[in-house]
Protein backbone atom coordinates (compact mmCIF):
# COMPACT_ATOMS: atom_id res chain seq x y z
CA UNK A 1 0.00 0.00 0.00
CA UNK A 2 1.42 3.47 -1.10
CA UNK A 3 1.70 6.67 0.77
CA UNK A 4 -1.44 7.68 -0.82
CA UNK A 5 -3.46 4.95 -0.14
CA UNK A 6 -2.55 5.17 3.43
CA UNK A 7 -3.67 8.49 3.96
CA UNK A 8 -6.82 8.07 1.84
CA UNK A 9 -7.63 4.85 4.30
CA UNK A 10 -7.31 7.04 7.13
CA UNK A 11 -9.19 9.74 6.03
CA UNK A 12 -11.93 7.43 5.27
CA UNK A 13 -11.41 6.04 8.72
CA UNK A 14 -12.18 9.38 9.88
CA UNK A 15 -14.68 10.49 8.27
CA UNK A 16 -16.97 7.35 9.24
CA UNK A 17 -15.69 7.74 13.18
CA UNK A 18 -13.84 11.10 14.02
CA UNK A 19 -13.79 10.48 17.82
CA UNK A 20 -12.76 6.40 17.85
CA UNK A 21 -12.90 5.51 21.55
CA UNK A 22 -12.00 2.03 23.49
CA UNK A 23 -15.02 -0.07 24.42
CA UNK A 24 -13.57 -0.64 27.71
CA UNK A 25 -15.50 1.59 30.11
CA UNK A 26 -13.66 3.51 32.58
CA UNK A 27 -12.71 6.93 34.15
CA UNK A 28 -9.56 7.41 35.12
CA UNK A 29 -6.15 6.30 33.91
CA UNK A 30 -6.23 3.87 37.09
CA UNK A 31 -9.27 2.20 35.69
CA UNK A 32 -7.90 2.04 32.05
CA UNK A 33 -4.84 -0.02 33.19
CA UNK A 34 -6.87 -2.54 35.58
CA UNK A 35 -9.68 -2.60 32.78
CA UNK A 36 -6.64 -3.62 30.29
CA UNK A 37 -4.94 -5.45 32.62
CA UNK A 38 -8.29 -8.22 33.05
CA UNK A 39 -9.14 -7.79 29.19
CA UNK A 40 -6.44 -10.16 27.88
CA UNK A 41 -8.05 -13.19 26.31
CA UNK A 42 -11.35 -11.96 27.61
CA UNK A 43 -13.86 -9.70 25.86
CA UNK A 44 -14.25 -5.80 26.46
CA UNK A 45 -18.01 -6.82 27.07
CA UNK A 46 -17.50 -9.40 29.92
CA UNK A 47 -14.54 -6.93 31.51
CA UNK A 48 -16.97 -4.38 31.36
CA UNK A 49 -19.74 -6.47 33.19
CA UNK A 50 -17.09 -7.10 36.13
CA UNK A 51 -15.44 -3.44 36.19
CA UNK A 52 -19.16 -1.84 36.54
CA UNK A 53 -19.61 -4.22 40.34
CA UNK A 54 -15.89 -3.80 41.31
CA UNK A 55 -15.17 0.02 40.45
CA UNK A 56 -17.80 1.38 42.56
CA UNK A 57 -16.15 -0.48 45.41
CA UNK A 58 -12.49 0.13 44.59
CA UNK A 59 -11.42 2.42 41.73
CA UNK A 60 -7.78 3.36 42.97
CA UNK A 61 -4.68 1.63 43.90
CA UNK A 62 -4.93 2.02 47.89
CA UNK A 63 -8.46 0.64 47.94
CA UNK A 64 -7.47 -2.03 45.64
CA UNK A 65 -4.74 -3.21 47.69
CA UNK A 66 -7.29 -3.41 50.50
CA UNK A 67 -9.44 -5.66 49.41
CA UNK A 68 -6.79 -8.04 48.08
CA UNK A 69 -7.06 -11.03 45.89
CA UNK A 70 -9.72 -12.69 48.09
CA UNK A 71 -11.85 -9.34 47.56
CA UNK A 72 -11.34 -8.76 43.72
CA UNK A 73 -11.95 -12.67 43.41
CA UNK A 74 -15.35 -12.25 43.19
CA UNK A 75 -15.60 -9.60 40.88
CA UNK A 76 -13.49 -10.96 38.14
CA UNK A 77 -14.74 -14.70 38.67
CA UNK A 78 -16.06 -14.38 35.10
CA UNK A 79 -13.08 -13.62 33.31
CA UNK A 80 -11.15 -15.79 31.92
CA UNK A 81 -7.41 -15.87 34.50
CA UNK A 82 -8.95 -14.44 37.10
CA UNK A 83 -6.61 -15.55 39.35
CA UNK A 84 -3.85 -15.03 38.23
CA UNK A 85 -5.36 -11.86 36.85
CA UNK A 86 -6.21 -10.73 40.61
CA UNK A 87 -3.03 -11.55 41.66
CA UNK A 88 -1.07 -9.23 39.22
CA UNK A 89 -3.54 -6.83 39.74
CA UNK A 90 -3.03 -6.64 43.44
CA UNK A 91 0.73 -7.02 43.12
CA UNK A 92 0.70 -3.53 40.25
CA UNK A 93 -1.59 -1.68 43.02
CA UNK A 94 0.92 -2.26 45.63
CA UNK A 95 3.48 -1.47 43.37
CA UNK A 96 1.80 1.96 42.48
CA UNK A 97 1.51 2.28 46.26
CA UNK A 98 4.64 1.75 46.88
CA UNK A 99 7.13 4.02 44.10
CA UNK A 100 4.42 6.04 42.13
CA UNK A 101 2.13 7.63 44.95
CA UNK A 102 -0.60 5.38 44.14
CA UNK A 103 -1.29 6.95 40.54
CA UNK A 104 -0.12 5.61 37.13
CA UNK A 105 2.93 6.34 35.48
CA UNK A 106 3.20 7.78 31.97
CA UNK A 107 6.44 6.17 31.67
CA UNK A 108 6.52 3.09 29.45
CA UNK A 109 9.61 1.61 31.22
CA UNK A 110 7.57 1.85 34.68
CA UNK A 111 4.59 0.44 33.21
CA UNK A 112 6.04 -2.76 31.98
CA UNK A 113 7.59 -2.88 35.20
CA UNK A 114 4.21 -3.70 36.67
CA UNK A 115 3.16 -7.10 36.71
CA UNK A 116 0.56 -8.42 34.07
CA UNK A 117 1.70 -4.85 32.51
CA UNK A 118 3.24 -5.78 28.50
CA UNK A 119 4.15 -3.36 26.04
CA UNK A 120 0.66 -4.07 24.29
CA UNK A 121 -0.71 -2.69 27.73
CA UNK A 122 1.74 0.10 27.76
CA UNK A 123 1.01 1.32 24.65
CA UNK A 124 -2.90 1.30 25.34
CA UNK A 125 -2.53 3.31 28.32
CA UNK A 126 -0.06 5.59 27.28
CA UNK A 127 -2.04 6.37 23.90
CA UNK A 128 -5.62 6.04 25.91
CA UNK A 129 -5.12 8.09 28.94
CA UNK A 130 -1.94 10.16 28.40
CA UNK A 131 -2.80 10.97 24.31
CA UNK A 132 0.68 9.69 23.56
CA UNK A 133 1.64 8.03 19.91
CA UNK A 134 1.69 4.71 21.30
CA UNK A 135 0.38 1.67 18.84
CA UNK A 136 -1.28 -1.53 21.22
CA UNK A 137 -0.91 -3.92 18.16
CA UNK A 138 -3.69 -6.61 19.56
CA UNK A 139 -4.63 -9.70 17.19
CA UNK A 140 -7.26 -7.26 15.35
CA UNK A 141 -4.71 -4.69 14.39
CA UNK A 142 -2.02 -7.02 13.49
CA UNK A 143 -4.85 -9.29 11.18
CA UNK A 144 -5.63 -5.87 9.56
CA UNK A 145 -1.83 -4.40 9.31
CA UNK A 146 -1.14 -7.80 7.03
CA UNK A 147 -4.52 -7.98 4.87
CA UNK A 148 -4.32 -4.34 3.79
CA UNK A 149 -0.61 -4.17 3.34
CA UNK A 150 -0.31 -0.98 5.36
CA UNK A 151 2.53 -2.57 7.49
CA UNK A 152 2.60 -6.30 6.60
CA UNK A 153 5.19 -8.12 9.32
CA UNK A 154 6.03 -11.24 10.78
CA UNK A 155 6.00 -10.01 14.54
CA UNK A 156 3.55 -7.41 16.76
CA UNK A 157 6.36 -5.76 17.38
CA UNK A 158 7.10 -5.46 13.40
CA UNK A 159 4.15 -4.36 12.51
CA UNK A 160 3.97 -1.86 15.11
CA UNK A 161 7.02 -0.45 14.77
CA UNK A 162 5.54 -0.35 10.60
CA UNK A 163 2.81 1.14 11.66
CA UNK A 164 4.20 4.14 13.82
CA UNK A 165 6.47 4.89 10.25
CA UNK A 166 3.36 4.21 8.21
CA UNK A 167 0.56 6.11 9.46
CA UNK A 168 0.40 9.54 8.24
CA UNK A 169 1.29 11.53 11.61
CA UNK A 170 -1.72 13.72 11.78
CA UNK A 171 -4.03 9.71 12.73
CA UNK A 172 -1.60 8.39 14.31
CA UNK A 173 -2.66 9.39 18.16
CA UNK A 174 -6.39 7.83 17.06
CA UNK A 175 -5.11 4.51 14.32
CA UNK A 176 -5.14 2.25 17.46
CA UNK A 177 -8.81 2.34 17.86
CA UNK A 178 -9.77 3.04 14.25
CA UNK A 179 -7.70 -0.34 13.26
CA UNK A 180 -8.86 -1.98 16.21
CA UNK A 181 -12.83 -1.48 15.47
CA UNK A 182 -12.11 -2.36 11.82
CA UNK A 183 -10.64 -5.71 12.71
CA UNK A 184 -12.93 -6.55 15.52
CA UNK A 185 -16.55 -5.58 13.46
CA UNK A 186 -15.47 -5.55 9.50
CA UNK A 187 -12.00 -7.35 8.82
CA UNK A 188 -13.12 -10.10 11.13
CA UNK A 189 -10.68 -13.06 11.59
CA UNK A 190 -12.84 -16.02 9.77
CA UNK A 191 -14.48 -13.78 6.61
CA UNK A 192 -14.00 -10.60 6.30
CA UNK A 193 -16.78 -8.03 5.40
CA UNK A 194 -15.07 -7.03 1.93
CA UNK A 195 -18.50 -5.94 0.22
CA UNK A 196 -19.68 -3.80 3.44
CA UNK A 197 -15.76 -2.64 3.79
CA UNK A 198 -14.78 0.98 3.13
CA UNK A 199 -11.61 0.60 2.25
CA UNK A 200 -12.14 -2.67 -0.08
CA UNK A 201 -10.80 -0.57 -3.34
CA UNK A 202 -7.40 0.35 -1.78
CA UNK A 203 -7.40 -2.81 0.35
CA UNK A 204 -4.27 -4.56 -0.91
CA UNK A 205 -5.79 -8.54 0.23
CA UNK A 206 -6.57 -10.53 -2.17
CA UNK A 207 -9.15 -13.18 -2.02
CA UNK A 208 -11.62 -10.10 -1.17
CA UNK A 209 -15.19 -11.90 0.04
CA UNK A 210 -17.80 -11.52 -2.03
CA UNK A 211 -21.51 -10.22 -1.25
CA UNK A 212 -23.85 -12.94 0.30
CA UNK A 213 -26.32 -14.41 -2.07
CA UNK A 214 -29.78 -12.81 -1.54
CA UNK A 215 -31.82 -14.74 0.68
CA UNK A 216 -34.27 -15.57 -2.06
CA UNK A 217 -31.66 -17.49 -4.04
CA UNK A 218 -30.75 -19.61 -1.59
CA UNK A 219 -34.63 -20.46 -0.65
CA UNK A 220 -34.99 -20.94 -4.34
CA UNK A 221 -31.83 -23.50 -4.20
CA UNK A 222 -32.97 -25.39 -0.95
CA UNK A 223 -36.57 -25.53 -2.54
CA UNK A 224 -35.49 -27.01 -5.79
CA UNK A 225 -33.18 -29.74 -3.96
CA UNK A 226 -36.04 -30.58 -1.62
CA UNK A 227 -38.36 -31.55 -4.12
CA UNK A 228 -35.61 -32.76 -6.97
CA UNK A 229 -36.94 -30.27 -9.37
CA UNK A 230 -34.25 -27.89 -11.16
CA UNK A 231 -34.45 -29.78 -14.32
CA UNK A 232 -38.22 -29.67 -14.34
CA UNK A 233 -38.33 -26.96 -17.26
CA UNK A 234 -42.22 -24.81 -16.53
CA UNK A 235 -41.34 -24.85 -12.95
CA UNK A 236 -38.01 -23.46 -12.96
CA UNK A 237 -38.95 -20.94 -15.75
CA UNK A 238 -41.36 -19.57 -13.57
CA UNK A 239 -39.01 -19.63 -10.51
CA UNK A 240 -35.97 -18.24 -12.63
CA UNK A 241 -38.00 -15.10 -13.71
CA UNK A 242 -39.19 -14.45 -9.92
CA UNK A 243 -35.76 -15.15 -8.86
CA UNK A 244 -33.54 -13.14 -11.25
CA UNK A 245 -35.72 -10.25 -10.72
CA UNK A 246 -35.17 -10.41 -6.79
CA UNK A 247 -31.95 -10.72 -7.51
CA UNK A 248 -31.12 -7.78 -9.40
CA UNK A 249 -33.60 -6.51 -6.61
CA UNK A 250 -30.99 -7.64 -3.73
CA UNK A 251 -28.29 -6.45 -5.41
CA UNK A 252 -28.81 -3.10 -6.28
CA UNK A 253 -29.81 -3.42 -2.15
CA UNK A 254 -26.42 -4.65 -1.38
CA UNK A 255 -24.59 -2.28 -3.71
CA UNK A 256 -25.57 1.03 -2.41
CA UNK A 257 -25.38 -0.40 1.36
CA UNK A 258 -21.75 -0.95 0.49
CA UNK A 259 -21.00 2.06 -0.93
CA UNK A 260 -18.02 3.93 0.47
CA UNK A 261 -18.04 7.51 2.65
CA UNK A 262 -21.04 8.18 4.87
CA UNK A 263 -21.88 4.08 4.64
CA UNK A 264 -18.69 3.60 6.17
CA UNK A 265 -20.10 4.33 9.18
CA UNK A 266 -21.77 1.20 9.71
CA UNK A 267 -19.09 -0.33 9.34
CA UNK A 268 -17.82 0.83 12.84
CA UNK A 269 -19.58 0.56 15.90
CA UNK A 270 -21.40 4.42 17.21
CA UNK A 271 -18.48 5.56 19.60
CA UNK A 272 -19.35 4.55 23.39
CA UNK A 273 -19.60 6.73 26.41
CA UNK A 274 -16.43 5.80 28.74
CA UNK A 275 -17.67 6.02 32.11
S1 LIG B 1 -11.48 -5.21 1.87
FE1 LIG B 1 -11.76 -7.07 3.09
S2 LIG B 1 -9.69 -7.71 3.62
FE2 LIG B 1 -9.55 -5.59 2.97
S3 LIG B 1 -9.73 -4.41 4.87
FE3 LIG B 1 -11.75 -4.58 4.00
S4 LIG B 1 -12.64 -6.35 5.03
FE4 LIG B 1 -10.42 -6.47 5.32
Amino acid sequence: MNQVKRADMFRRFKEANPNPQTELDYTTPFELLIAVMLSAQATDVGVNKATARLFPVANTAADMLQLGVEGITPYIRTIGLFNAKARNVIETCRILCKQHEGQVPADREALEALPGVGRKTANVVLNTAFGELAMAVDTHIFRVSNRTGLAPGKTVLEVERKLMRMVPRDYLLDAHHWLLLHGRYVCVARKPRCPDCLIRDICDYRPKTEAEQPVVGKLRQRKDSDSGQGAGKSSSKTSDKTASKSTSKSTRKTTSKSGTGKSGSKTTPAKRQSR
